[in-house]
């Protein structure tokens, strides 16, 4: 077993943020097409997912019935091995799953798929976002006898599903069932001896998409960018509280879904989804640009030039650009090798790990009064990091625009952000920001803007780390708040 503190370890493919998305999801049967390696396409898939999590992932793949599970800590590469692939049987079907957890751990018990046997059979299930009722389920369950070996909701979910099974006629009504107990963000993919289930919650705060591969089988994924690489044709997004199924290769809805999401994170256009997705109808890379373009009107500045913040402060940065007439660098780039084994165990590293992360390109902004361009400011250290490391390459002024709101509250739904304490933007107003940043100006996007990003999207957002108001009720998330804390205080 692998436990560590993993707030030491830098970011891998997403940047270097402050805020992480916390899963990726993936499932797929062959539909019957023998060409079809579910080990190697949820290898890919999880690759392709790899920004929703870089803790743990793993793979569970179904031969006829039988599941075998195989997972670890570490990146996709590290843990899906050729090897370790080898080892499992080819299978007809397949769930992977990648992990960003919240607890502050890095725990191979942790680890998903989470693979139980249970009173009526065996059943797998990756999961990606976040109970808010988690405390009282787990308690129901033990009091009832249940042992929990994790301190993750995805252990309360499956025990959730295998309790309703012993009740049910079949595994996607004990996963209905299920659902009508457990509330927050709930995005999952189940997989039992012959079927494979997608479920995602009311309303709709992570995404999850349909595919079809060119033989007939099907995939489920978190993003669309997981079905390009397994050569899967878009069909649909899984609807807000719909449950769709594949068993014999057929593919049907268990239970109907609403039209539109009403609580559709926000943030995977901000942040979270890989730019070459698209959400809900919705590419987020034109989403970004878009908010890049929409920041540009706000509190405008002469300056020479716009760069964004690598990665995802970018796509913003070229909106703005385009929008402004002000010519777009590169100014900023990152070293993408540092991977997860580079170690800051105390904050004068910390800090200096951001330089060894980011370095400015001196041609793009000596001499330059320069526009830089981020998604977003939870903490508000790697931005001051930033702007100290730019006017050291000699930038004569630094503005920034930020392609979001400011970031006040706490997110309860599956993202492994900070206490509300540690927001800069809670803390302080946009002027008090700028100074501690050491900027010459500031300006984020309203709130009334922002909602204009996703014009394709159609849907109802989750907004409520910019507004304090969230689409489900988070009295008793708070309850997880004093849980988590208790299980920090014991490690
Ligand atoms: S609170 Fe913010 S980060 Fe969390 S789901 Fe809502 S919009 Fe997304």
């Amino acid at each position: 077993m692998n436990n560590r503190d993993c707030s030491q370890y830098c970011d891998y493919g997403a940047g270097f943020r402050e805020i992480h998305e916390e899963c990726g999801v993936f499932g797929i049967t062959t539909g019957g097409d023998a060409s079809v390696d579910v080990r190697e396409e949820v290898r890919y898939a999880l690759y392709a997912l790899q920004h929703r999590g870089q803790e743990s992932c793993g793979i569970s793949v179904n031969d006829e019935g039988v599941i075998t599970t195989m997972k670890d800590v570490g990146l996709v590469p590290d843990v899906l091995t050729n090897e370790a692939l080898g080892k499992l049987p080819r299978g007809q079907m397949a769930i992977g799953h990648n992990r960003y957890g919240s607890g502050g751990t890095v725990d191979f018990l942790n680890a998903q798929p989470l693979h139980i046997r249970h009173a009526k059979g065996t059943l797998s299930l990756a999961f990606n976002g976040q109970l808010t009722n988690s405390v009282q389920i787990r308690q129901e369950h033990q009091q009832q006898g249940i042992i929990f070996h994790t301190d993750s909701d995805a252990e309360i979910i499956t025990y959730t599903i295998a309790k309703e099974r012993l009740t049910s006629h079949s595994t996607e009504e004990a996963v209905r069932r299920a659902m009508e107990k457990l509330e927050g963000a709930i995005t999952m993919v189940v997989m039992s001896p012959r079927k494979l289930i997608a479920a995602r919650d009311k309303k709709g705060f992570r995404p999850l998409v349909i595919g079809q591969l060119p033989g007939g089988g099907y995939v489920f994924a978190s993003e669309t960018c997981a079905l390009e690489v397994t050569g899967a044709r878009f069909l649909r997004d899984v609807k807000a509280g719909e449950i769709v199924q594949v068993e014999d290769g057929v593919l049907s809805v268990y239970q109907e879904g609403t039209e539109k999401p009403s609580g559709l994170c926000i943030f995977e256009y901000v942040y979270f989804a890989r730019p070459d997705s698209v959400v809900e109808g919705q590419s987020v890379h034109h989403s970004r640009k878009l908010a890049g373009a929409l920041v540009s009107k706000i509190k405008p500045v002469e300056a020479d030039v716009v760069i964004g913040s690598p990665d995802s402060g970018l796509e913003a940065a070229m909106g703005y650009a385009e929008a402004s007439g002000i010519p777009y660098g590169v100014g900023l780039m990152k070293n993408r090798y540092i991977g997860r084994t580079f170690i800051q165990p105390t904050q004068r590293e910390r800090e200096d790990s951001v330089k060894i992360k980011l370095s400015a390109i001196e041609s793009t902004v000596r001499g330059k009064r320069v526009i830089m361009v981020d998604d977003s400011i939870v903490r508000g250290t790697t931005s001051k990091r930033v702007v100290k490391i730019l006017r050291d390459a000699g930038a004569t002024e630094v503005h920034m625009r930020v392609a979001s709101p400011p970031y006040i509250n706490k997110c309860y739904f599956g993202t492994d952000n900070t206490e509300k304490r540690n927001l800069i933007a809670a803390r302080t107003d946009v002027e008090g920001i700028r100074q501690e940043l050491g900027l010459d100006s500031l300006a984020f996007l309203p709130l009334e803007e922002m909602l204009k990003v996703a014009p394709d999207a159609g849907c109802g957002f989750c907004i409520g780390c910019f507004t304090g108001s969230y689409p489900v009720d988070i009295e008793k998330a708070k309850e997880k708040d004093k849980f988590n804390e208790k299980i920090k205080n014991k490690r």
